[in-house]
């Protein structure tokens, strides 16, 4: 394995190999994303200078030392969840600590969960708890039950806590899943992506090339159909996790380590170890939220009900970021992304970013009566809005 990366780091130094296919282009600030593929551009790959360094640069042995933690939240998370409610679900129930000094994968998940509550607390946030003993509980069961929890709890999130197992003993690597096909960016994925990062840095695993965020779908695609990523056949269809499957907000489903590899089984019997992955799961969900969720409101000029046939809705952007001194500047959002649903009928739109203004028009007539209008955009740091749909009325009944 060793012997493989320093080919390839050496090759890399030697400009032989790259990440991507193409000629790289340099960042025109002004590029309007049309220009496609142009000149060739020459550049230094790599820290290292010789192959010595480079040898010493990928030197993995360290990566067993678990990096140490004072489990101080830095100040940036002060007040960072304020106002947000989270559901917690530590996966299964009725675990039982055995003879031999084994524990249940349901006892390891609500051991991860309490801790995780308990630093989701400090930093503002309100937590709803799927269950709270190890006990039985007469929906333990019952996923479906748990994932709607979320929603009659009014919760802006779900994560469901579990712990991996398989046949081949060496496997031991992060999974974080989302519901969705797998090649449709979510508001799940941005979660997902952003735990996955810091489980990943924290707890260290013995297979870090498999780490990584999937899409529920992949291991349980939709029913009788050869090919799993074609949504549009599928509709109504049961696929990816029960759990996932019935939530309407956006949730994850970690598996955080491997009960079945030797050394994953020994950490999870280990306080400390759970406490480092309920760590990991915090400041992932905090960088999350800090990144910000963009989101659209009627703008303060627009009435609630609006003369038909064919209105324009006047609407208020805002990208959900965090920092202060760029409060004035245009919204931070993927331009290109940016699209808006009236009905779930794609709306034309202007645009002005100076004043982070959207006017939305649907494209056929509206009948008179409820309507709803929701946001489609990406933010400059990777998160997309959530699905969320808000009212207005049509008059003239
Ligand atoms: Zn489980």
């Amino acid at each position: 394995m060793r012997g493989s990366l320093i080919c390839l780091i050496a090759a890399a130094l030697a400009g032989l190999t790259s990440i991507v296919q193409g000629a790289y282009v340099p960042a025109d600030p002004w590029d309007d994303g049309r220009s496609g593929l142009g000149a060739v551009t020459e550049g230094i790959v790599g820290p290292a200078h010789t192959e010595e360094a480079a040898v010493i640069y990928v030197s993995n042995d360290d990566w067993f030392t678990l990096p140490p933690l004072n489990y101080i939240p830095p100040p940036y998370h002060r007040d960072a969840l304020e106002g947000v409610r989270i559901c917690l679900d530590p996966g299964h129930a009725g675990g039982v600590i055995r003879e031999d000094g084994r524990i249940s994968e349901a006892i390891m998940n609500l051991e991860v969960a309490l801790m995780l509550r308990e630093f989701l607390q400090a930093s503002g946030a309100e937590v709803v708890m799927t269950r709270e003993t190890g006990e039985d509980t007469p929906n333990e069961g019952n996923l479906e039950w748990r994932a709607r929890l979320a929603d009659r709890e009014n919760c802006d999130f779900f994560i469901s806590i579990h712990q991996n197992a398989t046949r081949r003993e060496s496997a031991n690597y992060i999974s974080v899943w989302y519901h969705s096909r797998p090649d449709h960016p979510c508001a799940a994925n941005d979660l997902a992506r952003w735990v996955t990062v810091e489980l990943h840095r924290l707890l260290r695993h013995h297979e870090p090339q498999h780490a990584g965020l999937y899409s529920s779908w992949l291991m349980y695609p939709p029913r009788g159909l050869a090919d799993g990523y074609r949504h549009d056949t599928t509709e109504g269809l049961p696929s990816g996790f029960g759990v996932l499957r019935s939530l309407r907000v956006p949730g994850i489903l970690i598996e955080g380590a491997f009960q079945s590899h030797p050394e994953g089984a020994q950490q999870l019997r280990d306080r400390e170890y759970l406490r480092r992955m309920a760590w990991g799961l915090y400041t992932g969900i905090l960088n999350y939220v800090w990144a910000g969720i963009p989101s659209i409101a009627l703008h303060e000029d627009q009435t609630e009900v609006v003369e038909g046939p064919r209105p324009e809705i006047h609407l208020s952007l805002d990208d959900g970021m965090h920092e202060r001194w760029a409060r004035n500047a245009p919204p931070r959002i993927h331009f290109e992304t940016l699209r808006v649903y009236i009905d779930d009928e794609r709306a034309t739109l202007r645009y002005r970013p100076q004043t982070a203004e959207i006017f939305a028009t649907p494209g056929e007539d509206l009948a008179p009566g409820e309507h709803t209008v929701r946001l489609r955009v990406l933010n400059v740091w990777g998160n997309w809005s959530w699905p969320t749909e808000i009212p207005f009325t049509v008059g003239g009944t």
